[in-house]
């Protein structure tokens, strides 16, 4: 196992002790079904993908670096300084990769599969069907060119990506005014869980990873005071058979269509 999976993990369950005894959400039953269904999907998707895409991304960043291509090679900046402009760099793009995805039809069969839990948990940040990792995996592959990312680079951001998306999907009853403070830089339970509401409208609302003020940039924010009043999920897709293994991977193929379309 790679110090990447052992960091995720022992990240996971320290969070899932925390949701158990702080719970946002009070008398959850199943817990440990449903959290075993969405860690079963990332394991599949580490199996299939991980060395893969590992060594094909090392390829690609290391073709970059030996030609310096690369926005940031023409600049000759501090290590520390340039470690910041990759960082946020790389998160914009993450932002614009989750718009395209609730926009564009077909990655958004796919992405559906994340947006299907009703009950969203640390457990869910690793909720994303194989195709979904693989069209993610890919077409990153000329940003880290166009940026010039470095493996080093891109392994410090996985490990903060990790971290706070685990946060942001959990349901750890965090205290309002501390989830304010860091919600004017990073994202933040509150935050993600109005992306995850049933209500198209939020659905389609703060799609930031890292750095919350993507959304406030392009105006997709949106905050709601009472968060326990949520309805998680889809309106669609809410019978139970979706929520296990098959079903999740069965998701994308229910109304499938290779025909692209933007959605409203
Ligand atoms: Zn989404
Ligand atoms: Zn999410």
């Amino acid at each position: 196992m790679s110090l990447k999976t052992y960091f995720s993990f022992s990240a996971l369950l320290v969070i899932f002790l925390l949701e158990t005894i702080f719970p946002h959400f009070k008398g959850r039953k199943n817990r440990v079904p449903h959290g075993a269904y969405n860690i079963c999907l990332s394991l599949l998707n580490s199996l299939l993908f991980a060395f893969f895409f590992s060594v094909v991304t090392l390829n690609v960043m290391q073709w970059s670096l030996n030609r310096h291509i690369g926005l940031i090679y023409h600049f000759s900046l501090p290590e520390p300084l340039e470690l910041i402009i990759v960082f946020i760099m790389f998160d914009m793009w993450m932002y614009f990769w989750h718009r395209i995805n609730h926009r564009v039809s077909l990655f958004w069969l796919f992405h559906r599969v994340h947006h299907t839990d009703r009950e969203m948990d640390v457990t869910t940040a690793n909720r994303f069907h194989p195709i979904e990792i693989m069209f993610s995996s890919l077409i990153r592959l000329p940003v880290f060119v166009f940026i010039g990312m470095s493996a080093a680079q891109f392994v410090l951001y996985e490990i903060v990506l990790i971290l706070v998306i685990q946060i942001h999907h959990s349901n750890i009853a965090l205290p309002e005014k501390v989830d304010r403070i860091f919600r004017v830089l990073l994202v933040t339970p509150s935050m993600h869980r109005v992306h995850h509401s049933v209500e198209w409208s939020e659905t389609n609302s703060n799609f930031a990873s890292i750095f919350s003020f993507w959304d406030r940039i392009w105006r997709t924010f949106r905050y709601r005071k009472n968060t326990l009043t949520i309805r998680y999920g889809l309106k669609i897709l809410q019978e139970k058979k979706w929520q296990n293994l098959m079903g999740m991977l069965l998701t994308p193929f229910k109304n499938f269509s290779f025909k692209i379309y933007v959605l409203k």
